[in-house]
């Protein structure tokens, strides 16, 4: 959902990311908001609980909790 594709001048299909450094995030399980780095090349985990909020995926972080903000 986050980041979509687009076609520049040339035709040539280019992955436009979601520009964001830093998002805010709630976690699904016990609802700690967290800021995380949203090209984290680690797994991010909840604070509070453990709980995954984020995997690196291609460069950029496939965030699994809810984006409240991008910083
Ligand atoms: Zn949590």
């Amino acid at each position: 959902m986050l980041g979509l594709s687009v076609r520049n001048h040339t035709g040539r299909k280019m992955e436009q990311n979601t520009r964001y450094g830093f998002v805010k995030v709630k976690c699904h399980e016990c609802g700690n908001e967290q800021t995380i780095f949203g090209k984290a090349s680690t797994e991010v985990k909840c604070l509070k609980c453990d709980a995954v909020l984020a995997v690196p995926r291609g460069g950029k972080a496939a965030i699994k909790a809810e984006i409240l903000e991008l910083l």
